[in-house]
């Protein structure tokens, strides 16, 4: 079988690594940058592993992405840390997330605030769930959450919050206001979370670690400076940028739909659909500059701030001075003379953006695709939000699908 998979970030890698574990020799790996990881990419600065497209942390709750993984890292060089993350408020308060099972942080007079603020809102009075992301928002969470933060820090995000939808919503804590109330009462947390999970993380490494690694027991298999720049399904060829056409028994695409120039053999109308979804850009840069606290991520949704999230490296390892901070490419200009950076850098393709009717397209892509024999895998592949152990759990299961 002759496998061409289209990006070596952790989706591709993961796919071509247990194909070769599984004795299929004949894997070929397209990748657009000099280097592997995708995403999940880290470069040393000042002695210092600074993860280039954010800091990235490794979930555990899948043992059988574990087990894989530690064949390319063994554990006793990830240490496992607790999440603890924090919310900084506008007027400069600094709480728990999620915000609506740590309102019990903020001053008395304001928790009675926030309170009638959630009882007042849609969901707490029957009404109909909106199908716009900003209308849930209110709906769920009432005005002052969605006006002091969650709007103003979507905003950060995302930029444009009228367009997006709400079928994945599943991926955010879930609490109810009885939750809320009980938390406020009894001075603690309530609610589902899904933070319970500890985090693997090398501060020493970087994520990039685990990828070179990886990438290394590929070594031959991978064309790197190669991006794809076409693809033909009626031919089950890809084209890359230095020109080489690659034919294979199946593709499997870890890279955006929408950089290909050109995609052959796929209906007109299901091309023009492709070019609707979207996605963000982000900067990450590290800055001397920190927070006061003992937490290792802050989101900021202080709109005069330009940075949406803040992660402070010197708590999980104080050597590390200063922090990371992410902001979206239309907010740069804001830093004007402040957060100096000692390193900063770009990536075009960080959020795919869960915009109302894209579930539908992708839905028609994706069948469309495998009926050809070229699957999209991945975050971009399938542009979902996942996380590492999610396309690496996907990756895994993909391969054993491939060998039946
Ligand atoms: C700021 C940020 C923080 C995150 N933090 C975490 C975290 O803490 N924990 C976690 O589990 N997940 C985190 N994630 C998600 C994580 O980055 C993704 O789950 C992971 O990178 C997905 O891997 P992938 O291979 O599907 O995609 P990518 O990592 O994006 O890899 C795609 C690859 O395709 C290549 N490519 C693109 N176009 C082409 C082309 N035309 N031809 C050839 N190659 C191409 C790219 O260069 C890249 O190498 C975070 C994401 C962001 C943006």
């Amino acid at each position: 079988m002759k496998v061409l998979i289209l990006g070596a970030g952790p989706a591709g890698l993961a796919l071509g690594a247990r194909l070769k574990e599984k004795g299929v020799e004949n894997v070929t790996i397209l990748e657009k940058e000099s280097e592997p990881g995708g995403l999940c990419r880290t470069r040393f600065v000042n002695g210092k592993a600074v993860d280039i497209c954010g800091p990235h942390f490794l979930n555990n709750r899948y043992q059988d992405v574990l087990d894989f993984v530690f064949r390319y890292m063994p554990e006793n060089e990830w240490p496992l840390f607790q999440r603890k993350s924090k919310n900084l408020l506008p007027d400069g308060q600094m709480i728990d997330n999620p915000i609506e099972s740590n309102l019990w942080q903020l001053k008395w007079e304001d928790q009675i605030d926030y309170l009638e603020s959630i009882s007042q809102s849609g969901s707490n009075r029957g009404e109909p769930m909106p199908e716009r992301y900003d209308e849930w928002i209110y709906w769920k969470m009432g005005k002052l959450i969605a006006e002091n933060y969650m709007l103003p820090y979507n905003r950060k995000l995302y930029g444009r919050l009228d367009n997006i939808g709400t079928y994945w919503l599943h991926k955010l804590p879930s609490v109810t206001f009885r939750q809320t109330i009980m938390s406020c009462l009894d001075r603690r947390f309530y609610g589902e979370h899904g933070l319970e999970n500890g985090v693997y993380y090398n501060p020493k490494l970087g994520i990039g670690e685990v990828w070179k690694r990886m990438a290394d027991s590929l070594k031959g298999s991978i064309r790197y400076d190669s991006a794809a720049e076409s693809i033909d399904f009626d031919t089950r060829t890809v084209v890359a940028v230095d020109g080489t056409a690659y034919t294979a028994d199946v593709i499997v695409t870890t890279v955006p739909w929408t950089s290909f120039r050109q995609i052959r053999g796929m209906p007109e109308e299901l091309v023009k659909k492709i070019s609707r979804l979207g996605s963000r850009s982000l900067n990450v840069r590290w800055v001397n500059e920190t927070l006061d606290t003992d937490a290792y991520w802050v989101y900021c949704a202080k709109e005069d701030l330009p940075f949406h999230r803040a992660t402070l490296q010197g708590n999980f390892d104080p050597s590390f001075p200063g922090m990371l901070v992410e902001t979206m490419e239309e907010r740069l200009d804001m830093y004007g003379d402040t957060y100096k950076p000692i390193y900063s850098y770009t990536t075009e393709y960080a959020y795919p953006m869960n915009l109302i009717g894209k579930p539908e397209i992708m839905e028609e892509v994706l069948s469309f695709a495998k009926a050809h024999k070229v699957i999209g895998a991945g975050r971009w592949g399938e542009h979902v939000h996942y996380n590492i152990h999610e396309v690496v759990k996907q990756s895994l299961e993909l391969a054993d699908e491939l060998m039946k």
